[in-house]
């Protein structure tokens, strides 16, 4: 991509409004741009985050031999009315057609939705168990949007939904699941960071599981254990005072963003829809139901939360909108026809470059750079003498290349 036709410019202006650290650093950069509180647009260099965030998380889900699909945004009533949910879930954005006076719902959560789907096509033991997710936009009706893309009033989500003949196999594919949300934050590079969390398991199970980013700019209190590194959230911790996983007596209060969790929902949806199947005796039994979630766009402020320094974003490379950011500096014609030549190779190679070919200083650019945090840059100048200098956005060292060995350097991200 050339920079200089790139749809969005950076800007070092701070809107007066926007409190949070990620918002912050994503608007300046021209990852997204606010469109009323909790509500953003995500603009190209953001988009492609976000999109690199989905696709891990879809290898995963696809890994757990789960189906994609994607299902409506707009609710009838009767779905929401038929779990009781329409009354009390607080969150709910609901409205009336202005034409036909019936009422609708933008979509929170799907289980309303997947649930009478299910029924459809989930008929006898023989059609169990089944898995399907979606990465869809959800809406919420949030209290207190101030936290950037940590809370969203409109905010992507992947949302998985598990069907099972009976508890065992639920627990099975729970544990599976379990498992493929570590690999998940791991890939991200947020493996570290992020703890199983216990909390409360409705009224049908024991516990669900949370997974806590360890950010300050989170919004969950959560009690951690030192030993095994596994926490305890706040709703649950005067039932839970001890470590769920070793023992251990002594949990320390910290603060988390809640990236992802996992819920044994049993027959909770399959009930009131008499989503049931058949056994091989030909008996009638409710199907058994796990969700899991994971927010996507909430991901995307966490890893600004978390990789930025005082000069801006610092993307790790599987996330990151590009894999390099090639700098021309001076307008000295061998330095413009390397950079360009070179801008060719490696987007003839796969490489994915954002090619700072704008007729700006030195400062100018490298304070873009820095700001949009791509993790290599790599910059042609008069200086260079016809090789590169390459510099990771997160050390100050460079180090002299050929286009051979910037081409060894990168290989296609998949
Ligand atoms: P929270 O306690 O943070 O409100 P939740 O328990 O309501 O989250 P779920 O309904 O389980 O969350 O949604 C699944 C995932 O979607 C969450 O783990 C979180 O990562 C993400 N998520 C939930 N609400 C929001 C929101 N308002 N903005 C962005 N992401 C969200
Ligand atoms: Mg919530």
């Amino acid at each position: 991509m050339l920079q200089s036709q790139l749809f969005t410019k950076t800007s070092r202006a701070v809107s007066a409004d926007e409190v949070s650290v990620n918002a912050r650093l994503l608007a300046q950069a021209g990852f997204i741009d606010k469109q009323l509180a909790g509500v953003y647009s995500f603009l190209p260099l953001g988009l492609r985050v976000l999109r690199r965030i989905e696709q891990i998380v879809r290898e995963e889900m696809l890994a757990l031999n789960a189906q994609e699909l994607l299902m409506p945004v707009l609710h009838p009533k009767a779905n929401w009315e038929q779990t009781g949910r329409w009354d009390t879930y607080d969150t709910l954005f609901r409205f009336v057609s202005y034409h036909s006076k019936n009422d609708y719902a933008l979509g929170p959560t799907h289980e309303e939705i997947v649930a009478p789907l299910a029924k459809k096509f989930i008929l006898s033991y023989q059609d169990l168990p089944r898995y399907v997710f979606q990465i869809q936009t959800k809406f919420r009706d949030e209290k207190r949007a101030k936290s950037g893309l940590l809370r969203g009033r409109e905010f992507l989500m992947k949302d998985l939904y598990s069907f099972h003949c009976d508890e065992a196999d639920l627990d099975s594919y729970y544990e599976r699941a379990q498992a493929a949300y570590v690999r998940v934050f791991e890939r991200m590079g947020l493996g570290e960071d992020t703890v199983l969390t216990f909390a409360s398991g409705g009224t049908f199970a024991k516990y669900s599981h949370e997974f806590q980013t360890l950010i300050p700019a989170g919004e969950d209190t959560i009690y951690l254990c030192a030993d095994c590194r596994v926490a305890v959230n706040k709703e649950i911790i005067s039932e839970q005072p001890t470590c769920p996983n070793c023992g251990a007596a002594e949990l320390t209060e910290t603060v988390g963003a809640e990236v992802g969790n996992i819920f044994k929902l049993k027959t909770k949806y399959s009930a009131p829809f008499a989503l049931q199947y058949k056994d091989q005796a030909g008996k009638e039994h409710d199907v058994v139901m796990g969700c899991y979630g994971i927010g996507i766009s909430r991901l995307m402020g966490v890893l600004a939360e978390k990789f930025h320094d005082d000069k801006g974003l610092r993307w790790p490379e599987p996330v990151a909108p590009y894999q390099v950011h090639l700098i021309r500096l001076g307008e000295e014609e061998k330095v413009t026809e390397q950079a360009a030549a070179a801008y060719h190779t490696l987007h003839q190679a796969g490489v994915e470059v954002l090619y700072d070919d704008r007729t700006e200083s030195a400062g100018v650019k490298f304070k873009d750079a820095d700001l949009i945090g791509i993790p290599w840059r790599l910059v042609v100048s008069e200086k260079t003498a016809g090789r590169f200098e390459l510099k990771s956005r997160s050390e100050e060292s460079v180090t002299l290349l050929d286009l051979k060995e910037v081409l060894n350097k990168f290989s296609v991200r998949p």
